[in-house]
């Protein structure tokens, strides 16, 4: 097994390529006067670079060490609309239309990225169609109302799974229902992250890598940015440096909540995964536990569940093996060719840091587990808030930064993420136990009816009292 903590490895797609696309490194040694002083290479600082420069601006990324070094060079490539935070939580917080208008936004940065990984922008990304959300309880009612909010409110194409076809497509009984989302997608995530840098210099930002931001003078008509060899001044500085901004904007830092992620490419599986998964996009569950897809024909790429430290890959390995095996116990003991991993920042309120702090400065960052769409969102919004007058980035003003409580609230925070996987988890077992006793009761009534058929008797008083079996271990 091959692996790597927020580093060069093999993710989700052709590693060897990605790294030969990847540009030589230089780090910043003169000091510079520019427009738009963006700090942090990953999707979002790139994405915001990108258009800062495709509007003609003066643009300069100072990436502390290489270009989507973290998360966004290391995560599994779906692109969904919306965002963390669930949409009946968002409607709850900000109210049906501005919640309507913060699900357009997310769904025009799904389209944005679906736009740049077309062949001749950004090539070989190898887009892929279709999510499927799974739920893990029976909840049938409530899948109803929530695909007719999404198409009929939120303009968003979602088709309802039963659970028979849910299990034709998945073969496991862990899950029940779904919603299908046709528009949504997957892609190369490593090449995207690479594709965007590209664009962004084509477009006329410069990009130094090996150049951690130290600390910034936010006050004042030109900001002051210090890095290790050079400084700079700059009009407006745009943080996207995720959890990793550090004391160059402590204050900034201490509203996430540090989350790392790992997943895990398999061994070759062979016919047995083609027997076990002919859903060809990704599958995500309706808890944040399980994520994943087949890749390479006959391997599937798993992401795990999430840690407030940075675990050690085996025992990260061990645990993707383990959870292959409790859903799809039919393909046996899988082996894990590479792990890879990555950093995401989680608000506390679950929705993205995106707008202005004060005057020039500016802020794009907390994207979570969903941060393609959302950092393209973000960064158009930014780059359109500078230089062009658009205030769109005040729909997000609802969601201040909020601090997330240090060391001691990011242990209760893990300690309630575990916590609520824990309450998930019983949940799902209760919703099998149900099912399992359902078909039991079905079963039974099935062999009363015949019995008495044979016997040409009616059915004693005591089984017509008996409650229909739907409601059985209801
Ligand atoms: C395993 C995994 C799977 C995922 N799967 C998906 C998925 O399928 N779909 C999806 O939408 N999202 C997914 N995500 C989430 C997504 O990857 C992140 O939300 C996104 O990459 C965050 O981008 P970012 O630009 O905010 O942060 P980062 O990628 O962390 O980039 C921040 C950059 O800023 C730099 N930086 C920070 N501070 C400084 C400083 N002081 N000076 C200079 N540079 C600095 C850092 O070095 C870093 O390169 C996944 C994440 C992981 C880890």
């Amino acid at each position: 097994m091959t692996s790597e903590s927020t580093g060069a490895a093999d993710g989700p797609g052709d590693t060897a390529s990605a790294a030969a696309a990847a540009p030589q490194r230089a780090g910043l040694t003169v000091d510079l006067d520019v427009e738009i002083c963006v700090v942090g290479a990953g999707l979002a600082g790139l994405t915001v670079a990108l258009e800062a420069a495709r509007a003609g601006a003066n643009v300069v990324v100072l990436e502390g060490r290489q270009a989507g070094w973290s998360a966004s060079g290391h995560h599994l490539g779906t692109v969904m609309p919306g965002f963390a935070l669930p949409l009946s939580d968002l409607i709850a917080r900000v109210g049906f239309d501005d919640a309507c208008e913060l699900w357009s936004l997310s769904r025009a940065g799904a389209d944005y990225v679906r736009a740049h990984a077309a062949e001749h922008v950004i090539s070989g990304l190898g887009l892929t169609e279709g999510v499927l959300e799974v739920s893990n309880v029976d909840a049938g009612d409530r899948l109803i109302s929530r695909l007719q909010m999404l198409s009929e409110d939120f303009a968003t194409e979602a088709e309802g799974w039963q659970v028979d076809r849910v299990r034709d497509t998945l073969r496991t009984g862990r899950y029940f229902h779904a919603v299908h989302y046709p528009r949504a997608f997957q892609i190369d995530g490593r090449k995207y992250v690479h594709g965007l840098a590209e664009l962004a210099r084509n477009a006329g930002a410069r990009i130094f890598e090996d150049t951690p931001v130290v600390g910034i003078d936010p006050f004042g008509i030109r900001k002051r940015i210090v890095t290790p060899r050079a400084r700079l001044r700059a009009s407006h500085v745009v943080l996207a440096g995720n959890i990793h901004l550090g004391k160059a904007m402590q204050r900034l830092s201490d509203t996430l909540v540090p989350v790392w992620r790992h997943a895990a490419v398999t061994a070759p599986l062979g016919e047995r995964l083609a027997e076990a998964v002919t859903f060809h996009g990704s599958v995500i569950d309706t808890d944040g536990i399980d994520h994943f897809r087949i890749v390479g024909g006959d391997r599937l790429i798993w992401a795990s569940p999430e840690t407030t430290w940075d675990a050690r890959s085996e025992g990260q390995a061990a645990a993707i093996r383990r959870r292959i095996r409790t859903i799809f116990p039919q393909l046996g003991a899988v082996e894990i060719a590479t792990m890879f991993s990555g950093a995401i920042g989680q608000t506390v309120h679950g929705m993205p840091q995106i707008g202005r702090l004060s005057p020039g400065l500016w802020v794009a960052s907390g994207f979570g587990r969903q941060g393609l769409n959302t950092s393209a969102m973000a960064g158009q919004l930014i780059a359109g808030g500078m230089l062009e007058g658009d205030d769109r980035w005040r729909l997000f003003s609802p969601f201040e930064l909020v601090w997330a409580g240090g060391t001691t609230g990011r242990a209760a925070g893990y300690a309630i993420g575990l916590a609520e996987q824990a309450r998930s988890a019983a949940a799902g077992t209760l919703a099998r136990y149900r099912e399992q006793a359902r078909i039991r009761a079905r079963a039974r009534e099935a062999r009363f009816a015949e019995a008495n058929r044979l016997a040409g008797t009616r059915p004693p008083r005591s089984a017509a009292r008996r409650a229909p079996p739907d409601q059985e271990g209801a």
